[in-house]
């Protein structure tokens, strides 16, 4: 099999320090490499001293998703986007959920993917996906191809999502503000010793680049990760609210966003639900104008409602949206105020549906239940055959009814990957159904912008909370 690493492109955002030594001045880090050594995220190395990238057009499976996956939920609610993942970070949070991607040395080559900048984009446009969101690991560390393929990606008239814990250099914001047109920024906690303890980098960088971003004017929705007993306090609510009201403005989507014990942190237990509300109430008291919980599905305080005449205007469950009370124009239903909800320019296709598939060809088919907080999978499909084919997916309901099937068209030899989740209380699971020359699998999503690669007849552990594989701590 090929080897990820072998081949560098390369990286921009160096200095030449002299001996064959570079800087690279992507992240704060400033890496400063000797030859034949890499920098702390392990994917950009000092080749015959050059730096190089070394995962350029390395990725995890390209994967259907909503863009309520992101935290992003003031930019075109319920859209399609086409989540791309690589490989390396550079922080190393010892919670991350994507540890098994984002800390290079534990990437096995069977989970990298290859992929142009065109055919990224190509995939997009053939599925008729208008945002390509570029997320997972941390985008950071794959610059060159993210810059590269967004701006051939805005030629073709898609959005860019940028979903980053932004520690991050100004001079790379420049580069990416151009090309992005919406930031996603995962701030850990406005504590300066957790930042250093628990993520191994540094506060200050990721809060300057976030009021970057702010100033330039692109569509901007900052979250923090409330960590039982660590950062879910109401101390961390004021602290991060008051940074948003005032060094960003309230006018920004705030997410506090629940977490599931992973990586280096097993012992420990899901945020309660409470302490999250709590936060979310300290911070519409502190003037915030919108504040929402991320992975929680039995909350009101997922929904948008009218800043003035209180109507729901979008409600929201797990990673679905739907619109109850907004204009196409983006303004409330009942009063007409703007809703501050940006909208993709020119029309967004929708999936086709039917409510019986085609009697001509005998499709297998393949399900998964909903339980514990596991309410969304990713099913990957591969159309074995030269010709086109459909594979097709439905949701289940409680008293044995089911949604219409969604149609999903794979060319010849294509395989496709992509996310289906809980849109309701009463759905309990999801059915997949495939013709004969195509194969499919499934794996389990805990939480939104997580990409798991465990297959999902390999179960979970610790009452379905916590993800497999397990990290087992090496013995020294
Ligand atoms: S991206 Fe950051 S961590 Fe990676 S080599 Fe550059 S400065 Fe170091």
């Amino acid at each position: 099999m090929k080897k990820w690493q072998e081949e560098g492109y390369p990286a921009r955002l160096q200095d030449s320090l002299g001996d064959g030594v570079v800087r690279c001045r992507l992240s704060p880090r400033n890496c400063r490499i000797r030859p034949g050594q890499h920098g702390f995220c392990m994917v950009r190395a000092n080749r015959d001293g050059q730096l190089v990238s070394l995962n350029y057009g390395r990725s995890v499976h390209a994967t259907e998703e909503t863009i309520e996956t992101e935290a992003v939920f003031h930019y075109e609610p319920g859209a399609r986007i086409l989540s791309m993942g690589n490989i390396g970070c550079m922080l190393n949070c010892d919670y991350c959920h994507n540890w098994k991607t984002s800390q290079a040395r534990f990437v096995a080559d069977s989970d990298v993917f290859y992929y142009t900048p065109q055919e990224v984009v190509d995939i997009a446009v053939r599925h008729g996906i208008k945002v390509i969101s570029w997320t997972y690991n941390d985008p950071v560390v794959w610059h060159e191809f993210v810059t590269e393929t967004a701006a051939l990606a805005q030629a073709r008239g898609i959005v860019n999502l940028y979903k980053s814990a932004f520690f991050i250099s100004e001079k790379a914001v420049e580069e990416l503000i151009p090309v992005i047109d919406i930031f996603s920024v995962s701030i850990k906690s406005m504590d300066p010793k957790y930042y250093r303890k628990i993520t191994k980098g540094w506060i200050e960088p990721v809060l300057a680049a976030t009021e970057q971003v702010y100033r330039s004017g692109k569509h901007l929705e900052v979250s923090t990760l409330m960590v039982t007993d660590l950062s879910d306090g109401e101390d961390s609510a004021r602290d991060m609210a008051r940074f948003v009201g005032e060094r960003l403005g309230p006018e920004v989507p705030t997410h506090f966003v629940r977490f599931h014990p992973d990586y280096k942190m097993t012992n420990t237990t899901r945020t309660p639900v409470d302490r999250l509300e709590r936060a979310r109430e300290i911070a519409l008291d502190m003037g915030l104008d919108h504040v929402y919980l991320g992975n929680v599905y039995d909350t009101d305080s997922a929904n948008t409602w009218c800043r003035r005449c209180g109507e729901l205007q979008i409600t929201r469950y797990g990673l679905n949206a739907r619109r109850p009370g907004l204009t196409a124009e983006g303004t409330c239903a009942n009063c007409g105020t703007d809703a501050r909800i940006r909208r993709i320019p020119g029309a967004v296709p929708e999936r086709p549906t039917t409510p019986g598939l085609p009697s001509s060809i005998r499709h297998e088919t393949a399900g998964f239940d909903w339980q514990g907080d596991v309410r969304a999978v990713h099913i990957r499909v591969r159309n074995d055959a030269a010709e086109t084919r459909s594979v097709y997916h439905r949701r289940l309901v409680t008293d044995g009814a089911h949604t219409d099937w969604t149609r999903i068209d794979l060319r010849g030899g294509e395989s496709y990957r992509f996310i289906a989740a809980q849109s309701l209380p009463g759905e309990t699971g999801v059915v997949v159904a495939v013709p004969p020359d195509c194969t499919s699998s499934l794996h389990q999503v805990f939480d939104r912008a997580h990409f798991p690669t465990t297959d999902a007849d390999a179960g979970t552990v610790n009452a379905d909370v916590t993800p497999l594989p397990l990290y087992v701590r090496p013995i020294r």
